[in-house]
């Protein structure tokens, strides 16, 4: 077991919480747009979160495993940052190696999803949150990241199993935000602008997944 943390003085939150309802009410000078403003800084106030379950994931077909928090941040997509893009990832290292590396503080990255070869996908990160995956502040704001266990130079690590699982993760979450399926918004880590990653590689079959998504996209849920 671990340390338990210091327990939460909830009066001080209140507190917070009715000087922000009056100096927002005062900035606003509009009662709607003031209760606009509320619904989205009322989750961004220190120590207010808005309401999540342990070990809750955003798709069905991945098993939740906790990442470090100090490989993302808290945030309220799409709320606060609006989420139009999916970039695809490989580890350059094994699936489980890849787990105790988002599980690291000290790694500084991490995605919100792995997929293993056999098909199994791990969520590690909410995708409300921003997760440091691409290196680029932007393109971390707006993506969900796809980690493929396996290394970029190893065609062999690209499974079936994997492109498939992967193809139908990706069209649930372009399903949920209205992501165009194409190559505009569904990249390599390679794409982002700014990185010196190569992956996920020339041995990566873009255009096999990006049918796969497709085909993924329009059968029936
Ligand atoms: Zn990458």
């Amino acid at each position: 077991m671990g340390q338990r943390k210091a327990p939460k003085d909830g009066d001080r939150k209140v507190g917070r919480r009715a000087l922000l309802i009056g100096g927002t009410v005062a900035a606003a000078g509009s009662a709607a747009l003031a209760r606009d403003e509320l619904a989205r800084l009322w989750w961004r106030t220190p120590g207010v979160e808005k309401p999540r379950k342990d070990g809750e994931v955003d798709y069905t077909g991945a098993r939740w495993v906790a990442a470090s928090d100090a490989n993302w941040r808290r945030a309220d997509r799409p709320d606060d940052y609006g989420i139009d893009m999916v970039v695809i990832h490989v580890t350059q290292g094994s699936f489980d190696s890849a787990v105790r590396a988002f599980q690291n503080p000290a790694h500084r990255a991490a995605s919100h999803y792995i997929v293993r070869k056999d098909g199994h996908i791990a969520q590690m990160i909410r995708e409300l949150d921003v997760a440091y995956h691409a290196g680029n502040r932007d393109y971390n704001e707006r993506s969900v990241g796809i980690e493929h266990a396996g290394f970029v130079d190893r065609p062999q690590d690209f499974t079936d199993e994997m492109y498939e699982a992967s193809a139908r993760l990706t069209a649930r979450i372009c399903a949920r935000y209205g992501i165009p399926v194409d190559r505009e918004h569904i990249i390599g880590h390679v794409e982002v602008p700014g990185t010196d990653h190569t992956d996920p590689g020339p041995h990566w079959d873009w255009d096999r997944y990006m049918r796969l998504v497709r085909e993924a996209r329009t059968a029936p849920a």
